[in-house]
């Protein structure tokens, strides 16, 4: 092997030591130690050097790594249907491939339409919940995405998660996924003790003891399925009206939509609402609507090919300034500090903001 190969393989290496590192952090300790950005950077450079060097191909692929190893906190349970990640589109031009990609895999026309159904990203924990007769009698984590965590009793806590179904309608086994999240007003009460929003829930979900876990106000949006069987809905709206009838909570903000105009349109008119919501959202989730072409197009050894998380550019908030302090810095530089009403932008409380100079202030 050349010289040159053997330090990219050494740099791929140390990247998925770090990789492996962040996820056990984030999923499983619920305390991250480098932003979101700075981890997707990596995980960026880490497929660029991938795509680069085939040779790579022999020790897998990031792509592939969902979540983190399990911890022995919990019993562990096998996920019927593996619960996976999503592919990211952050223009709209990754919107019209992921849709152009669509229609290649389905032999269409390139002009082909199909539905779409929209959805708030939620930035909270995933979890399964497993009906057998319209009774709750599974709930798990999703783990490294084939196998999660078996932590029923403390989903057991939210109230948002029925506990039993009884409609005729009801399919014998019935397997619900969802976000398990907490709302920004409920954190203020318990900010101090962690980072964000979804640390918070994290943590709080994977406690010991349930009784810690009911502590905290956590809360529950439905999205998504597993086993469904017998399978009755056709669509994913329709799977979201009928479930929302059965007590599940599901977004306010979904949506039926046709096109990359109306696929903007939406994405344009959540941005800009967002940090009104009371729960983090990273972007907006696009999914094929038609559950047979759902299945015709499967998955990726990691995430659906039917469906892609479109993310949100940096967020912005508006709050108050409640007053201006001056911070001295070591170099004696003078800086004017506001002190902001708590405001959470990003996953982050963001209670005090540097002014720079006079301008800023004004603004
Ligand atoms: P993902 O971005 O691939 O998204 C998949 C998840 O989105 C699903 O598991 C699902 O539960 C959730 N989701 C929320 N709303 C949904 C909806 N309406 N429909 C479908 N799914 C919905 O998630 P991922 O693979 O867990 O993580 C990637 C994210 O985690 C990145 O943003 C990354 O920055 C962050 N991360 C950060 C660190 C760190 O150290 N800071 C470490 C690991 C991961």
């Amino acid at each position: 092997m050349s010289k040159e190969n053997s330090e990219i393989i050494k740099d791929y290496q140390k990247k998925i030591r770090l990789i492996k590192k962040y996820n056990k952090l984030y999923y499983n300790d619920d305390s991250p130690l480098v932003s979101d950005s700075e981890y997707d950077k990596l995980k960026k450079e880490t497929i660029d050097l991938e795509d680069n060097n085939k040779f790579l191909r022999k020790f897998g692929s990031v792509k592939n790594i969902v979540g983190a190893k399990l911890s022995n906190k919990f019993k562990k349970i096998k996920h019927t249907k593996p619960m996976l990640s999503l592919s990211n589109a952050f223009n709209k031009e990754d919107m019209l491939n992921f849709l152009k990609k669509i229609n290649n895999y389905l032999n269409n026309k390139a002009e082909s339409n199909f539905e779409l159904f929209s959805e708030p990203k939620i930035d909270g924990i995933s979890a399964s919940l497993i009906y057998e007769n319209g009774i709750l009698i599974k709930g798990v984590s999703r783990g490294d995405g084939e196998t999660g965590e078996d932590i029923l009793q403390n989903l057991m806590t939210i109230n948002e998660i029925p506990k039993n179904i009884q409609d005729d309608d009801v399919p014998k086994v019935l397997e619900v996924r969802g976000e398990v999240y907490i709302g920004k007003k409920d954190f203020r009460v318990i900010k101090d003790n962690f980072a964000n929003p979804r640390n918070a829930a994290g943590g709080s979900l994977r406690q010991k003891n349930p009784k810690d876990t009911a502590k905290i106000p956590l809360k529950f949006f439905a999205h998504g399925f597993g086993v469904i069987n017998p399978m009755i809905f056709k669509t994913q709206s329709e799977f979201i009206d009928k479930i929302n009838q059965w007590g599940f909570s599901t977004n306010p903000n979904n949506q039926v939509v046709n096109g990359l105009d109306e696929i903007e349109k939406q994405h344009k008119l959540i941005d800009e609402t967002r940090s009104s919501l009371d729960y983090d959202i990273d972007g907006l989730v696009y999914k094929v609507n038609n559950i047979e072409l759902q299945t015709r197009l499967g998955n990726t050894s990691s995430s659906p090919r039917w469906a892609i998380a479109y993310k949100f550019s940096s967020e912005k908030a508006t709050t108050k300034i409640k007053d201006i302090v001056i911070q001295v810095g070591r170099t004696g530089a003078i800086t004017p500090v506001a002190k902001v009403e708590p405001v959470t932008v990003g996953g982050v409380v963001v209670s005090n903001a540097t002014l720079h100079n006079e301008d800023e202030i004004h603004r």
